[in-house]
């Protein structure tokens, strides 16, 4: 648990979440994340986000689509589908090697992924007699058209990485928007993964959301150096959406763990289990794919014997450089994040409790301003005067255009401020009975508890002022 120093006379200490079972039970309380199909006894660890939850996702989604393809030049933007063409997975290599190892516990008859065992005791029993480690494919199948059910020739799979997607069409978006290396393309969608052992809430479950950006460059660049830029890219990034660094470390993957394609891979961990021996898990991981995906999607790729090394492809992914006069395989870099472990890690950095001058304990989400779910509350300091209330609805639809806004006069306005406090909208603005003649409204910081009167004419502005996203500095690419 960590302690930050806090300077409001009201209360010293803010508290971050001390673990993640704190997150999930405020996510179910407040509408942020439900388990899904619940009334039917859910179903392994599928987790299904609320009205709060979904607004979190999209904002996440929307400040790295921003970050990446709006604020910088480098940077196209695609949705690919998410069932593609058997041979991809064939030649990509998951077919043949996206595996976990398996282990069943000889005792307990538990079955876990090799390589998340703990000191070799099995995590339900505590026995340590295992069987033989043995490969299984974690591609989640399905069949394609009428067909009967043992049909081979219908069998595809649902992505189990967005990727693919990108590398296939790297020629449509580099014809089409006539890029010159470097340049990266970016796309944010749902994959699938059979885990053997899908838990921790939204961190590892079989159904997720990736941002993922493919970042092609020249076979000569300096592609270790480019690795670390993009790591560096990313600190920034998660920093400007509210995450501490002490929660952040860096791993270097060793050579013996690093997938098929990657010649370096650097992951970004997130300290997901504060009261853990080891606290970490991965948030993102940062590859040098070298030009293994687009060489092997190639017609004209030859292997050690002079064959094609894939006679199904009907085109060449090579790039040719005006300036070198060269054809060659583009090198990519790819950050590869996932949105619903980036929306825990927020959660539970963003969590903090206070206590005010009566000894009650809140709790104050502190997102950052550009992904709280609502930006501003409007409430009514009295629900039975229709000229309150009317002026209160009437702010928030003039508000609405310009920032998400939510009128509440469901409560007594105590327990108002502590429900917004609580799902992290940044502003609450009360109308009182003075509003009437001043044309004025109280706006209260979540964070400081302080209040200010605003003229009604300036709301927007004042709001919009203190709602904007933290900065992400973002230098070239050398
Ligand atoms: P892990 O080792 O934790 O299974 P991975 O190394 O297989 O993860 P990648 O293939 O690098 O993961 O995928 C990129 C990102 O996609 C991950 O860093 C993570 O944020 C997200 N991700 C991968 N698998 C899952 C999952 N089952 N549930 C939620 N997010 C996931």
């Amino acid at each position: 648990m960590r302690f930050t120093n806090f300077t409001n006379s009201v209360n010293p200490v803010f508290v971050t979440a001390p673990n993640i079972d704190t997150i999930v039970s405020l996510a179910k309380r407040r509408g942020f994340v439900f388990p899904s199909s619940e009334i039917y006894g859910g179903l392994g660890s599928a987790w299904d986000y609320g009205p709060l939850g979904v607004e979190l996702c999209n904002n996440v989604k929307q400040a790295w689509w921003r970050w990446l393809v709006y604020e910088r030049d480098d940077i196209e933007g695609i949705d690919s589908s998410i069932i593609l063409n058997r041979l991809v997975w064939k030649y990509s290599g998951h077919e043949a090697t996206f595996n976990d190892w398996l282990v069943d516990c000889r005792k307990c008859k538990g079955r876990f992924r090799a390589d998340k065992i703990v000191d070799n005791k099995c995590s339900s029993c505590g026995a340590s007699d295992w069987t033989e480690a043995r490969p299984f494919n974690t591609m989640l199948q399905t069949k394609l058209g009428a067909v009967a059910d043992d049909d081979p020739t219908a069998l595809a799979y649902l992505r189990p990485e967005t990727a693919q997607g990108i590398f296939v069409n790297f020629l449509n978006v580099q014809t089409t928007m006539r890029r010159k290396l470097p340049f990266g393309v970016a796309q944010v969608g749902k994959s699938f993964r059979n885990e053997v052992t899908p838990g921790n809430f939204i961190l590892r479950t079989r159904e997720f959301e990736q941002m993922e950006m493919e970042y092609f460059v020249s076979p000569d660049a300096e592609h270790s150096k480019l690795v670390d830029y993009w790591v560096e890219q990313y600190l920034e990034w998660f920093s400007s959406l509210g995450l501490n660094r002490e929660n952040l470390y860096l791993y270097e993957v060793p050579q013996d763990e690093l997938a098929h394609y990657s010649k370096r891979t650097v992951d970004i961990m997130y300290r997901y289990f504060p009261e853990r021996e080891k606290p970490w898990e991965e948030l993102m991981g940062i590859a040098w794919r070298t030009d293994y995906d687009l060489s092997i999607h190639s017609k004209n790729r030859l292997d050690a014997e002079g064959k094609r090394f894939n006679p199904d492809s009907t085109d060449d992914l090579s790039y040719f450089d005006e300036a070198s006069k060269q054809r060659f395989y583009p090198h990519v870099i790819e950050p590869a994040a996932g949105v619903n472990r980036t929306v825990l890690a927020v959660l539970m950095d963003a969590y903090s409790e206070k206590t005010n001058d009566k000894g009650e304990t809140r709790v104050i989400l502190k997102l950052s301003p550009q992904l709280a779910p609502i930006k501003a509350a409007i409430l009514p300091l009295a629900k039975n005067k229709p000229e309150i209330v009317g002026m209160a609805k009437a702010i928030k639809r003039s508000l609405q255009p310009v920032l998400r806004a939510v009128y509440d006069d469901t409560g007594g306005i105590g327990k108002l401020y502590a429900r917004q406090d609580e799902i992290g909208t940044p502003f609450c603005v009360t109308v009182d009975h003075q509003s009437l003649e001043d044309e004025a409204v109280t706006v209260r910081n979540r964070d400081t508890w302080e209040q200010e009167r605003v003229k009604v004419s300036d709301l927007a502005e004042h709001l919009q002022k203190r709602l904007k996203p933290y900065p992400v500095v973002t230098p070239e690419v050398s």
